[in-house]
């Protein structure tokens, strides 16, 4: 029996339910199914949210890293940088633009992109690096940019696990040229359905993936150049405008929790079970709270006998993908992206996870 979900989408729309019925309802009454004023009031509040200029958004958080990348002029010939744990977003859409992606490996200790590592990737052909905030952790974006401008490289932050992740006062997101957002259901900030956004300061950017997003073109019938069809339906809109207000009382309910955690697992033998590491001067998103163990299929085993579900976010590397194997990369090559995918586990957080849960899952890992 299930006692503590991974995660309860349920519980977390059935405090909102009757303000996303009446969006939904707005929407219909209007007739605005795809982009909109609700599309536009979405912007208008997620560049507030955010601390950008300007948001653009798109059909969800996959096509919107693609939408960055072409708007930056990756093609043929290019090297762009990607850390060797994420999500397949961040690396399959650079291979769409025709670069090759180069995989670099991630800390051992915050599980982001290792600037060493990152230094090293550097090649002529190198023209960007798409750093990811894994599971919510800033990735070292002063040192990233320090490098970026040094290389003459862009950056895309991948922001889809981070919304709101902070860098001393600075919003993540705000450090790069573009930054990249999923609204995915499970995301911190989440739709009923697929969504994304890009944020930027800049005006030229800007209007570059607004045309690519929308058929080449800001107005009907003109298509400057060829884009895609990666607009935003107005109920998905609808729904993150309803749930924007909360996002900051959510993230500190996911703080808190975390803070739960570390503080009652203390006193846990790290070589038996590794908490996760928080860099000096960044407050983490919590999108996920990441556990290390070398003895994780036994650890998965004593949970579910609990009753407490867990994840592994994710079971491979990037490099050790099936996809990448004509490639041949030896677990040597990234060590601490190896080390990850073999130990990880991702345990219970969400903004409506109860003391009591918590408990259970304290006492579940104390009694392990
Ligand atoms: C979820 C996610 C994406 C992709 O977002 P979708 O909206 O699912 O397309 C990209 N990068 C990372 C790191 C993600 O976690």
């Amino acid at each position: 029996m299930i006692k503590v979900p991974f995660n309860d989408l349920a519980r977390h729309h059935s405090a909102i339910r009757c303000e996303i019925d009446n969006a939904i309802k707005s929407v219909i009454d209007h007739s605005a199914f795809v982009r909109g004023p609700h599309v536009e009031a979405f912007e208008a509040a997620f560049s507030k949210l955010t601390h950008q200029e300007y948001t653009v958004s798109c059909s969800n958080g996959t096509t919107s890293l693609y939408i960055a990348l072409r708007a930056l002029g990756a093609g043929n010939g290019d090297e762009v940088i990607v850390p060797g744990m994420s999500w397949i977003s961040t690396s399959e859409t650079v291979t769409q633009t025709g670069a090759k992606v180069v995989f670099c490996d991630i800390s051992p200790e915050t599980h982001v992109i290792d600037i060493e590592a990152l230094e090293n990737a550097i090649t002529p052909r190198t023209v960007g690096i798409i750093p990811v905030h894994l599971y919510g952790h800033p990735a070292p974006m002063k040192k990233i940019m320090e490098i970026a401008a040094k290389h003459s490289l862009w950056v895309v932050e991948d922001c889809a696990q981070a919304h709101l992740a902070m860098i001393e006062d600075r919003m993540i997101g705000s450090f790069g040229d573009v930054a990249s957002y999923s609204f995915y259901p499970g995301k911190n900030l989440g739709a009923m359905g697929d969504a994304g956004a890009l944020t930027t300061n800049s005006s030229t950017l800007a209007i570059h993936m607004t045309k690519l997003a929308r058929h080449g073109g800001l107005t009907k019938g003109q298509h400057e150049i060829e884009g895609l069809n990666s607009r935003l339906d107005g109920i998905q809109a609808a729904i993150l405008n309803v749930k924007i207000p909360y996002l900051k009382e959510w993230t500190n309910k996911r703080r808190r929790v975390a803070a739960r955690y570390l503080n009652s697992l203390v006193k846990l033998d790290p070589e038996r079970l590794k908490l996760p590491s928080i860099e000096p001067l960044c407050n983490p998103s919590w999108h996920l709270f990441v556990v290390k163990t070398n003895k994780r299929a036994e650890l998965i085993r004593h949970l579910n006998r609990s009753g407490i579900q867990s994840v592994i976010n994710y079971p491979r590397a990037l490099p050790f993908l099936q996809c990448y194997a004509d490639r041949n990369h030896r677990a040597e090559e990234f060590p601490n992206s190896y080390n990850l995918q073999e130990s990880c586990l991702s345990l219970p957080i969400f903004p409506e996870i109860t003391d009591h849960e918590i408990e259970l899952v304290v006492s579940a890992l104390n009694s392990w």
